[in-house]
């Protein structure tokens, strides 16, 4: 089976730095928020080009603590997309305000600007958009939208680890981003991690309180926190692959081209193609009308699929009344019904990436 990930294909010289990493830690003593901790920030900041980072324990806690350091919640409209991880939307609500959504393009499955400014109302505060699947959105577009109507903007950048928009990077255009570092993200953990960055130094100083119970000093707290500290061996085992993360994402690139120039099935439709760095391939994902046929034909075929997501927020039981763009949700709709993630993780052959063309463009 050609699997969406598989862990176990790492080069022996990073399992050996990795080791190395672990065996570090355990002689240092000192488990959580210490040295590795402070390195991995500083390496994620320079990497995102962001003044600040903080490390959190997940993508969720991350996008929780961002939106609470804003100081929104209660009464506080959040404009997000319905095509998400349920994170994305759960971050919104645990932080106490309100998601609405907005509908998608459908030639990206990212969240519509003008679909977002119909939800837009006098109690919106911010927008949570998403880098699905490793797209980065217009930030330019987006970034002047905010502060036209004075709205901050939180980028959930769960999965775009090296994305960029013109030369700045992904989660360095709004007031703050959420990272997540899952196993199966483009920079993974061995267990859960996350990260918050941001060029605010009040704000970066408020999350580091948040994520620790609101703590200032030791016993001192002037912030009501939760528990969402990274561990320092996750932040060594993050610092050994980030190492690695140029070089993978440029094989998930090189994937998605062979994709895009094999595949010719009329049946299967691909999203926009992106220019070199707006894309990272996170996912690659087509559209079929025959969405669940394909899938099990494929499986048959010894390809493993996944479906990112089919079913969107707003067909969630907790999520269902949220409100939303008043023409619909229609083209999130088509997307959940229609779309198929092929494998596309750095560790494929090519003879792998063949045999999933071939297998695609078989499909009758
Ligand atoms: C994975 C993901 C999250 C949540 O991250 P966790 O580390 O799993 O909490 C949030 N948003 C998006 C878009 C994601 O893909």
């Amino acid at each position: 089976m050609i699997l969406m990930n598989d862990f176990t294909r790492v080069s022996e010289d990073l399992r050996e730095r990795e080791r190395r990493a672990c065996a570090r830690v355990l002689a240092s003593g000192w488990s959580i928020l210490g040295k590795e901790v402070e390195a991995f920030e500083t390496e994620w900041a320079r990497t995102t080009g962001v003044r600040h980072v903080v490390g959190v324990a997940n993508g969720l806690d991350a996008l929780e603590i961002s939106i609470r350091a804003l100081g929104l919640g209660a009464g506080d409209e959040i404009i997000t997309t319905p095509m998400t991880a349920f994170a994305t939307v759960l971050a919104i609500l645990r932080a106490g305000a309100i998601p609405v959504l907005a509908d998608i393009e459908p030639g990206t499955a990212n969240i519509d600007l003008e679909s977002a400014e119909r939800c837009r109302s006098q109690r919106t505060r911010a927008i949570l958009p998403v880098h699905l699947y490793g797209r980065a959105l217009p930030l330019d577009r987006w970034s002047s939208w905010c502060r036209e109507h004075g709205l901050h903007l939180i980028e959930d950048c769960a999965q775009a680890h090296l994305a960029g928009w013109q030369d700045r990077s992904v989660g360095s255009w709004g007031a703050i981003s959420g990272w997540s570092f899952y196993p199966t993200k483009n920079l993974g953990a061995c267990g859960d991690a996350g990260a918050i960055a941001t060029n605010d130094d009040a704000l970066a100083e408020l999350c580091r309180r948040l994520r620790n119970y609101g703590q200032s000093e030791r016993y001192y707290h002037p912030e009501l926190g939760m528990n969402s500290r990274l561990d320092e061996l996750q932040a060594a085992l993050l610092s050994e692959r980030l190492r690695e993360l140029p070089k993978w994402t440029m094989r998930r690139c090189e994937i998605a081209s062979a994709y895009r120039c094999g595949i010719d099935n009329p049946r299967v439709g691909l999203l926009d193609n992106a220019s070199a760095g707006t894309h990272v391939y996170h996912l690659f994902v087509i559209t079929c009308t025959e969405r669940d046929r394909l899938a099990e034909y494929l499986r048959a075929r010894g390809v493993q699929t996944l479906i990112h997501y089919p079913v969107p927020v707003h067909r969630q039981k907790p999520t269902s009344a949220l409100r939303r763009d008043p023409k619909g949700l229609s083209i999130c709709e088509r997307h959940a019904a229609t779309c198929l993630s092929l494998p596309c993780s750095p560790h494929l052959s090519d003879d792998e990436v063949a045999t999933i063309v071939a297998s695609v463009n078989a499909f009758r």
